[in-house]
């Protein structure tokens, strides 16, 4: 990637990750803009990750607080941290968007958080509005009442995740006991298993997808996948690995 296509100074340490992440691949990751009509356009930044394609697409409010952030992602996947596979269009909403999300930004907020890109990655959103959906799905609302325990103890979960504002959180904890006690039960487990087996590794991270699931009583099993670079400047930019089961 050529720094000077961001559009902002690029720190040292975001130049770094970006060698990182490069060597790894044993090529130059490339940098494109979304077009503004594009789904994504509407957030800062986001990465394709396929093997014959990977990329940073950089959306309308793009910074070098997404490029720490996308750079970071790729890191954790080139390093063989394994993602759960699926073909099932209801899992891939419910897992990808959600789960994945959810455990890979806590895993990475605290270097991002370091790397002073001028934006605190636990207050990166706006909060209120985010408390405001979770009160109308816990009131039930919002959201598809079928996954509504699902959708609360998941949305109680990312909170404790990837925020540190303690008053923040007690009012989804408030919020989602007053609403379903076995939704607010979920959530708590949830956090429990990442506390308890952290998601630095790749084992690590197979045991708390595995207990995740588990614990939502997702009827769907797959296998996990580790992506491994070919580190060829040409042809595929990894290959696939199976890591376990879910
Ligand atoms: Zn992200």
């Amino acid at each position: 990637m050529d720094c000077s296509d961001c559009g902002f100074e690029v720190s040292a340490d975001v130049q770094k990750l970006l060698g990182e992440v490069e060597s790894a691949f044993g090529r130059d990751i490339p940098l494109r803009r979304l077009d503004p009509g594009h789904r994504f356009y509407r957030y800062g930044g986001t990465t394709k990750l396929n093997a014959d394609d990977v990329a940073i697409l950089c959306g309308g409010s793009w910074s070098l607080y997404d490029l720490a952030h996308e750079l970071l992602h790729l890191k954790r996947y080139c390093s063989g941290i394994p993602l759960a596979v699926f073909n099932n269009p209801q899992m891939l909403q419910l897992w990808t968007s959600k789960v994945e999300n959810y455990l890979e930004h806590h895993a990475i907020f605290p270097a991002l958080a370091e790397m002073q890109t001028g934006v605190d990655p636990y207050r990166s959103d706006d909060e209120q509005a985010a408390l405001r959906s979770f009160r109308d799905l816990c009131e039930g609302t919002g959201g598809d009442p079928r996954d509504r325990r699902i959708n609360i103890a998941l949305a109680a979960w990312q909170v404790h995740l990837t925020k540190k504002d303690k008053a923040l959180l007690r009012e989804y904890d408030e919020a989602a006991r007053k609403s379903d006690k076995k939704a607010h039960e979920m959530s708590r487990t949830l956090l429990e298993t990442v506390e308890e087996h952290g998601i630095k590794t790749a084992s690590a991270k197979a045991t708390v997808l595995q207990n995740v699931r588990r614990t939502l009583a997702l009827p769907w099993r797959g296998p996990l996948e580790q992506i491994v670079p070919t580190g060829s400047p040409k042809g595929p930019w990894f290959t696939r690995r199976t890591f376990g089961k879910l």
